[in-house]
C-alpha cells in the first residue's frame, strides 16, 4: 500500500524518506536501501587479515536513516572505543530490477557520491569472532555520511582515479578506483541476482587500505576523483 496524504488514520506519523541533495541543483534523491560491499580492495583485505584473491563478493546493509548529510557533524557513537573511517565511492541507482546483466548495469546508475562506511571496529571484530551478524558494528546512527550525488549524465561512470581520506589534513587512506576487485557493473549485476534492486538504492563500493580510528574533535576529508570531497567533523 502506498502513502495517501488524504488519510488521517495513520496510527503513527509515517516515516519520511531520507533525501540526499543532488550536486549543482535543488533536486533530491530519495534513499531506499543501502548495500555495502566488503573487502573490495586487495590491500584492504590483506590489512584486515584476509586473502586478497577474488572470491565471490559479499555485502551487508546499513539503514537509510543512517545517512549523515554533507555539512552535518558526526556524533561519536556509543558503545565503542574504536570508531574507524572507510572512504568509499557511493553508487546511486536510478533504475532497479532483478538479474541485471553486467553490460546493462551502468544504465541503472543515477549518479555517484563520496561516502564513509563508519565502523565500530571493536564491535565488528567481536561479531566476526562470535560468527554473529555485523549490524552492531556497521549500521548505527550516522554511520553512513554521504556527499551530494553527482549525476552520471555529468561525469560518466568513474572507474579510475584517486580515492583518499585524510584526518586533520594527514593522508590516511589512498588508492585508485581501478583497484576495485568488483567493478560497478559487476556489483550491481551480482546484487540483483539476490535482491530486487530499486530506484533509490545505494551501494557503498568498498574501501582502500589504510583504515583506522578517528576521535572526537577530528575532521575527516574524503575524496573520490571526479565525484568530489566530503568533509565531516567528529563531535
Ligand atoms: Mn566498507
Amino acid at each position: 500500500m502506498a502513502l495517501d496524504s488524504k488519510r488521517t488514520d495513520y496510527v503513527l506519523p509515517p516515516p519520511q524518506p531520507v533525501l540526499i541533495p543532488v550536486a549543482g541543483s535543488d533536486a533530491l534523491f530519495p534513499v531506499r536501501r543501502i548495500y555495502c560491499i566488503g573487502r573490495n580492495f586487495a590491500a584492504h583485505a590483506v590489512e584486515m587479515g584476509h586473502d586478497p584473491d577474488r572470491e565471490p563478493p559479499f555485502f551487508f546493509q546499513k539503514n537509510p536513516d543512517n545517512i549523515l548529510l554533507e555539512g552535518q557533524d558526526l556524533p561519536y557513537p556509543p558503545k565503542t572505543a574504536d570508531l574507524h573511517f572507510e572512504v568509499e565511492m557511493v553508487i546511486a541507482l536510478g533504475k532497479g530490477g532483478a538479474n541485471i546483466a553486467p553490460d546493462e548495469a551502468l544504465g541503472h546508475v543515477f549518479g555517484y557520491g563520496v561516502g564513509l562506511d563508519m565502523t565500530r571496529r571493536d564491535l565488528q571484530a567481536e561479531a566476526k569472532e562470535m560468527r554473529r551478524p555485523w549490524e552492531i558494528g556497521k549500521a548505527f546512527e550516522h554511520s553512513a555520511p554521504c556527499s551530494a550525488l553527482v549525476p552520471a549524465s555529468e561525469i560518466g561512470h568513474p572507474a579510475e582515479g584517486d580515492i583518499w581520506l585524510a584526518v586533520d589534513g594527514e593522508r590516511k587512506q589512498s588508492g585508485d578506483l581501478n583497484q576495485m576487485i568488483w567493478k560497478t557493473p559487476e556489483m550491481i549485476s551480482y546484487l540483483s541476482e539476490y535482491f530486487v534492486l530499486a530506484p533509490g538504492d545505494l551501494i557503498f563500493a568498498g574501501t582502500p587500505a589504510g583504515v583506522g580510528p578517528v576521535s572526537k574533535g577530528q575532521v575527516m576529508e574524503a575524496h573520490v576523483a571526479n565525484v568530489g570531497t566530503l568533509k565531516v567533523a567528529v563531535i
